[in-house]
């Protein structure tokens, strides 16, 4: 009986080849010890990966609903400020924008996942898919389409099948707008019991995601182990390295040039003083990985450091800690591009746009707690293709480091354009420390 197992099925997976489905049987000669240890771990340490990856991909669309719906409620003085408000959405979309095309630009430019053999790629599809069998051809997919297609693929025609399907993410998001557009038209007597109502879905949801996020050790050892014991290669590990430095160029390109010299050009204050007075701040976001926990002192060094006016101050910032997430979404789109590399798709400059927007939206329906990034990616990548999901397992082990440094941006982001905002509506001052007596006497 040894000389028979000497010669053994491996690998049996679909795989895409040449724009079709093929079965693919790897046979090889393996030792047995090998062979044993191998199955052992797809058997029972891997589906400990996928209950992981599928509780994330849960928790995807209600959290997507409720965390969007609250920050466009929260938007309702928008009509009494509306001037601040106009300036202040305008330049978030534009920071945004700008962080997200320049991470595509990067991991594009970069391809960090593009080293990787057609061998390594396939056992990489095998080991991070849950079901071989639903795989999707995804170069035929976008065969047959006019140019117009994604701004058509944009409108759902049935709201029930469009959150059942995570590849139509985006119509969910285009809805829960067109939604909240609606709420915030209603008078506050009728909205406010659905308002009420998200508000508190959205915290539950929050706290679900701490829950899964405890499994998150466990999910991660899983999932790498299956990577490792399914991917013969260091190819892999290599490309992963490539990919944080690309995440991490990116950051670094905004937090030291882009912010800066935004704020140089518009406000004429001095580089060194914009960071000598933000970086407690920055600080605190780095350690906690979360906007939200940051936003008092993001508050405070802005109005009593940086010259902000404290009413400029208290609408954009909060509203910033929501939205705007320029160091998430220029992650989401070199983390969503680098997945597509390492998984064999190329890209067209049609998706890589499409990806762009996806990005942008999911970064604005991003909550500012620690690891939601990489939550709201599931989204970004079942826009593209479900088969892309699971690819997430790769970049995961990576991922605290990165949530530390793109909360550091997101928080410089938001104060950059409130300093923007009050130097429009001139309120930009002298900034002045307050004295323990001022503290004493107001407080
Ligand atoms: N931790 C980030 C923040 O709070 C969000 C993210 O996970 O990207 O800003």
């Amino acid at each position: 009986s040894t000389v028979e197992r000497d010669v053994e099925v491996v690998n049996k997976s679909m795989v895409v080849e040449n724009g079709k489905v093929v079965e693919k049987v790897e046979v090889t000669e393996v030792t047995k010890e090998f062979h044993t240890g191998r199955e052992f771990v797809v058997n029972w340490i891997k589906p400990f990966g996928i209950i992981f990856i599928n509780a994330l991909k849960l928790i995807a669309v209600p959290l997507i609903i409720a965390s969007l719906l609250k920050g466009i409620s929260d938007l309702k003085d928008l009509s009494r400020l509306s001037s601040m408000g106009g300036r202040t959405i305008a330049l978030y979309l534009f920071t945004t924008g700008v962080a997200v095309t320049l991470g595509l630009f990067i991991a594009t430019i970069i391809g960090p996942g593009k080293g990787i053999d057609a061998d390594t790629r396939d056992a990489l599809i095998a080991a991070a898919s849950s079901d071989a069998a639903g795989k999707i051809d995804i170069a035929n997919e976008q065969k047959g389409k006019g140019p117009l297609q994604p701004l058509i693929d944009l409108v759902p025609e049935n709201l029930f099948a469009a959150a059942g399907d995570n590849r139509a993410m985006l119509q969910v998001i285009v809805f829960v707008l067109f939604f909240g557009i609606g709420l915030l038209l209603v008078p506050p007597a009728v909205s406010k019991p659905v308002k009420d109502f998200f508000d508190s879905l959205n915290e539950i949801i929050l706290k679900l995601i701490d829950l899964i996020m405890l499994a998150a050790p466990v999910g991660v050892f899983a999932l790498l182990a299956a990577l490792v014991a399914e991917t013969p290669s260091l190819q892999v590990f290599y490309a992963l390295l490539m990919y944080c430095l690309c995440v991490i160029a990116g950051l670094v390109l905004l937090i030291f040039a882009f912010y800066p010299s935004l704020m140089m050009i518009f406000t004429r204050r001095g580089y060194g003083w914009f960071f000598r007075g933000l970086s407690p701040a920055q600080l605190l976001a780095f350690s906690t990985s979360s906007s939200a926990a940051t936003l008092p002192v993001t508050m405070e060094r802005v109005e009593e450091h940086l010259g902000v006016d404290e009413e400029v101050a208290s609408f954009v910032l909060p509203i910033g800690a929501t939205v705007n997430m320029d160091g998430t979404s220029c992650y989401q789109a070199v983390a969503a591009v680098f997945i597509c590399q390492a998984f064999g798709v190329d890209l067209s400059i049609g998706q890589l746009i499409s990806i762009g927007l996806t990005c942008m939206l999911a970064s604005i329906g991003t909550a500012a707690v620690p690891s939601a990034g990489i939550v709201m990616l599931v989204i970004v990548l079942g826009q593209i293709s479900p088969t892309l999901v699971p690819g997430i397992a790769l970049i995961f082990a990576v991922d605290r480091i990165l949530d530390m440094l793109r909360t550091v941006v997101n928080i410089t982001s938001d104060a950059t354009v409130s300093m923007l905002v009050a130097k429009s509506v001139g309120k930009l001052g002298e900034p002045h420390e307050k004295t323990w007596d001022e503290y004493y006497h107001h407080k």
